[in-house]
């Protein structure tokens, strides 16, 4: 990997100062900073030398790794090169085998107390962790061992977060989340499935610049990105207000942009910015396209939240929050729901 500042690989691949100064101000946005942390961070970038990431994959689907080689904000080829220091990624480096072991021991001993762990995926821990065992060690144990002298460790997706998909019910093979493993070392969650790459980059700059990792909520997710509920920064919100629901997919409210609930939204009970920073370039996110949340960053959501396009099956738990949400907002959502006819 080449070696050097952030800002000195992005020059060597061809990015122009002005395009720097704006991925340092929307990294800046995403992470709540004012303008005014904007120099700090170009500063950091352009004197720190790259962070080193170790990444390991458990139990997933690799579509944490997927977002990431979906992101635009650098390319995927300037964060593995240049945002970061990428010394050892199962699914995208060139070692195999011996090799690529070979390369994740030189990697912990070489940058010892200085690199980052990034883990995607669920670790199993019943019998001895060995439903997920890569070159005949158990991951709870290559965990364990990379974990040790790590700088900080950042859990992407539901998965590694919480245990995700892998820790659904009856949880056949134990399955944790990093947090449950690891308790002497800072770890940081960034959940959602699959996490979205904009907080992923956010998290890196954010411990660059200031040498730590950004602050949390009690579940370990950064408060940037999980401090808000989706329902209060949702664009439909002022429908839900108002009592207009969506209640059949294609209807008239569904066409029109009305609220979600009746087919299943959770953002009522969702700490994401999804509405705020979106997708694929900050595109679209699924409630603007007309899908329900299912609430994918909080804890055992797959278990907790089916049906997902059931309306008004937490009711009882939904109302249990409805200060939160504003009582008023409750009470039209409950009681002068308008008509959705043709
Ligand atoms: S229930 Fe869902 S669609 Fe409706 S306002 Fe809240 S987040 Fe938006
Ligand atoms: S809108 Fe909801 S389900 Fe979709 S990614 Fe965001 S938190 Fe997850």
């Amino acid at each position: 990997m080449e070696k050097g500042t952030i800002y000195e690989g992005l020059v060597r691949r061809g990015v122009s100062r002005r395009d720097f100064l704006k991925f340092c101000a929307t990294t800046a946005a995403v992470l709540g900073l004012s303008s005014s942390y904007v120099p700090k961070i170009a500063e950091a970038m352009e004197k720190k030398e790259k962070p080193v990431v170790v990444w390991l994959h458990f139990q997933d689907c690799t579509g944490c790794s997927e977002s990431v080689l979906r992101a635009t904000k650098p390319t995927i080829g300037q964060i593995v090169l240049d945002v970061v220091s990428l010394e050892y990624h199962e699914t995208i480096m060139a070692a195999a085998g011996h090799q690529a072991e070979k390369s994740l021991h030189d990697a912990i001993k070489k940058y010892k107390g200085k690199y980052l762990v990034v883990v995607e995926g669920a670790i199993p821990t019943k019998d001895g962790g060995l439903y997920c065992c890569i070159g005949g060690r158990a991951a709870v144990d290559i965990l364990k061992e990379v974990a040790k002298d790590a700088a900080a460790i950042i859990a992407i997706g539901t998965c590694a977060t919480y245990g995700g998909i892998p820790a659904a019910k009856p949880n056949p093979t134990g399955a944790v989340g990093v947090r449950d493993i690891i308790k002497d070392k800072p770890v940081i969650n960034l959940p959602g499935c699959p996490l979205n790459v904009e907080n992923f980059t956010a998290t890196v700059v954010y411990f660059l610049t200031f040498g730590k990792l950004p602050k949390t909520d009690n579940l370990g997710r950064p408060l940037f990105a999980h401090g808000i509920l989706i329902h209060d920064n949702c664009e439909r919100r002022g429908h839900f207000d108002t009592g207009e629901f969506a209640k059949s997919w294609g209807d008239k409210g569904h066409r029109l942009g009305w609220c979600l609930y009746e087919l299943g939204c959770k953002g009522p009970f969702a700490y994401h910015n999804c509405p705020t920073i979106r997708w694929n370039d900050g595109t679209s996110w699924p409630v603007m396209a007309g899908h329900p949340c299912v609430a994918c960053s909080e804890p055992k959501f797959w278990d907790a939240n089916a049906p997902f396009y059931a309306g008004l099956q937490n009711k009882d738990s939904f109302f249990a929050k409805a200060s939160k949400i504003g009582l008023g907002a409750m009470a039209v959502a409950g009681l002068t729901k308008k008509e959705n006819k043709e």
